[in-house]
């Protein structure tokens, strides 16, 4: 059979509209190929915007990507609020409790080429060495504490392994055992490095980002009532004011109303872990709650 210029013009909206079979791709474009006046005409079909059989289609497109999105969201929320949960047990199982001063809790072992080993008992779960040079530079000063967590007496029994206190070599002046309950250090090696006592204090500075937390709540909150009609800029904010929201519950779910450490490393590290996850929930459970203004679509 001859295919005839009309049969290919039948064919050219399939054909734009990417809705035609491989077979009359073939067939279309071997006409074209060799004829000027339906190339032409496909052209002409092409540099038309939105034939009219897309109208038809868009809002279903539309409403297959909303779902397709809100699947996604949804999905993202549960991950994130997984996340949290996870991290919020892992950080209560492994919350130290720290182990006033006993004599058993850690002995020192001297060795003859200077090493300095710790021996812990085996309650002991984690301990903490704070180094700082002496006054009279005879050496390092040594602040170390000891704790046992839940995960180590329930779960994952394992004895800490010797540690050497001074890998480098350094030299070894004192080593004193501090309390987290604001007891008096006690010397357990060395001489005392002064006659009165000292006391090892927490760090503060995790107050100081609760602190900074607060202030960007507070100013993006004045934000949000001076642009309340600006929807756009409205919409920004609401975003940016769910991150010291995620950073303070955060706090809160790791550390509770407190905020002086002993760790300030380990805490910052669980809550800023925790902050990212509650974000990411709050951002996909908002986009599922509330709609987005149009002028951002
Ligand atoms: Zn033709």
């Amino acid at each position: 059979m001859k295919i005839s210029c009309n049969m290919i013009r039948d064919l050219l909206p399939l054909y734009v509209e990417d809705l035609a079979s491989q077979d009359t791709r073939d067939l279309v474009e071997e006409h074209i190929a060799s004829c000027e006046n339906c190339k032409k005409r496909l052209e002409e079909m092409r540099t038309f915007e939105e034939p009219p059989v897309d109208t038809d289609i868009a809002p279903l497109r539309n409403l297959q990507n909303t779902l397709r999105k809100k699947k996604l969201q949804t999905i993202i929320l549960s991950v994130m609020v997984t996340l949290v949960f996870a991290v919020v047990t892992i950080a209560y199982l492994t919350t130290p409790a720290y182990i006033p001063y006993n004599e058993y809790a850690v002995s020192i072992i001297e060795k003859d080429d200077g090493t300095v080993l710790l021996n812990f008992s085996e309650e002991v779960s984690g301990f903490n060495v704070n180094q700082y040079p002496a006054a009279d530079n005879s050496g390092y000063v040594y602040d170390i504490t000891t704790w046992e967590t839940i995960w180590q007496q329930k779960i994952n029994k394992n004895d800490l392994d010797n540690t050497v206190l001074n890998p480098n070599g350094e030299t070894v002046a004192s080593i004193y055992y501090y309390n987290t309950d604001g007891m008096e250090n006690t010397l357990i090696y060395g001489e005392p490095i002064t006659d009165g006592s000292i006391v090892t204090l927490p760090r503060l500075v995790l107050s100081y980002y609760v602190l900074l937390a607060i202030g960007l709540l507070f100013i993006c909150g004045i934000g949000l009532v001076i642009f309340r009609k600006n929807e756009k800029i409205r919409y920004g904010l609401e975003k940016i004011i769910l991150l010291p929201i995620s950073y303070l519950l955060a706090h809160l779910l790791i550390k509770g109303l407190h905020s002086s450490t002993y760790l300030a490393g380990r805490d910052l590290y669980l809550i800023v872990l925790v902050s990212i996850s509650l974000y990411g929930a709050l951002l996909a459970g908002k986009s599922i709650l509330i709609k987005k203004p149009k002028s951002t679509l």
